[in-house]
């Protein structure tokens, strides 16, 4: 049961990434849980569902093989991909796959990874227990609105969600990059560090 990489998400274009589930792999009460796009659109379709659902299940059976198979897909001594993108739908599962997530990002030094994650008390600990994340692995704490605390002691950069409604949104800083919808001519986030953020509009 191999892993299943996407490379045919609209907003990322070329660049590769793997989907879980969402929602089972979110974080318990999660506040966008209502409205999530990765359980509409192409998201939908049975078959990219059961691709997630397998991820999942694939991770959970064999973790060492999941991201072997993951680290193969973008570097496999003929086609090394630049960039990479974890999670499109679905979030960090647990613990240790947040280690696996890093020691990939170590062995594949010449890729840049980057997740989304409101999961922010793994990525905290992790940092608490063994200090900053490499260089090429950017992890951005997702906002949603004035009414979600986002726990964010060292500063990780941050993606703010625009609401219609202006009450809801809260407080977006003026410097956030706003997302153009194509991250292979953009790539902001991979690039944003401590301190910076980017803005959505909610779709
Ligand atoms: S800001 Fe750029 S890189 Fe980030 S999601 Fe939007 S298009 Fe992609």
């Amino acid at each position: 049961m191999p892993v299943r990489i996407s490379t045919t998400n609209s907003k990322l274009g070329l660049i590769p990434s793997v989907n879980l589930v969402p929602v089972v792999t979110c974080r318990e009460n999660c506040p966008c849980v209502k409205e999530c796009y990765a359980m509409r659109g192409n998201f939908r379709f049975a078959n990219v569902r059961k691709s997630m659902e397998q991820n999942y299940e694939y991770y959970k059976s064999n973790p060492e093989k999941y991201f072997e198979e993951i680290k193969l897909a973008i570097n496999n001594g003929m086609v090394s991909y630049a960039y990479f993108r974890w999670h499109a739908a679905g979030d960090i599962v647990d613990k240790q796959y947040f280690e696996y997530m890093v020691k990939v990002a170590e062995q594949l030094p010449l890729t840049s990874f980057l997740a989304f994650t409101k999961k922010f008390e793994i990525v905290n600990e992790y940092i608490k227990d063994h200090g900053a994340l490499p260089q090429n692995l950017n992890i951005v704490f997702s906002a949603w609105g004035a009414d979600f605390k986002i726990d964010n002691p060292y500063r990780l950069p941050v993606a703010y969600v625009r609401f219609k409604d202006e009450g809801k949104t809260g407080i977006i800083p003026t410097d956030a990059v706003e997302c153009s919808g194509d991250c292979t001519t953009c790539l902001q986030c991979w690039k944003i560090k401590a301190g910076q953020s980017v803005v959505f509009k909610k779709h």
